[in-house]
């Protein structure tokens, strides 16, 4: 009699991409463009803040908030 080979995972925990820990699925996001790699709350943090508040400023542009401030802030030409 043979058995059918099932991959069953253990627990709902994934490990951190970043720092390593193992957390539970709901602690960690998948990266949009590397299936299989999470990165933890704690880490998503720790890089926003690692990559500067200019960055963040450049992603807000894109957003409702960002179109309505170039747009109260640009400069008519005469
Ligand atoms: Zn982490």
């Amino acid at each position: 009699m043979s058995v059918a080979t099932e991959t069953v995972r253990e627990s709902d925990h994934e490990h951190c991409g970043c720092c390593g820990r193992q957390l539970p699925a709901r602690e960690v996001v998948e990266l949009g463009n590397t299936p299989g790699v999470f990165i933890c709350g704690g880490c998503a943090i720790w890089a926003a803040r690692r990559i500067g508040p200019t960055a963040a400023l450049r992603q807000l542009r894109f957003t409702p908030l960002g179109r309505l401030l170039r747009r109260l802030t640009r400069r008519k030409d005469r």
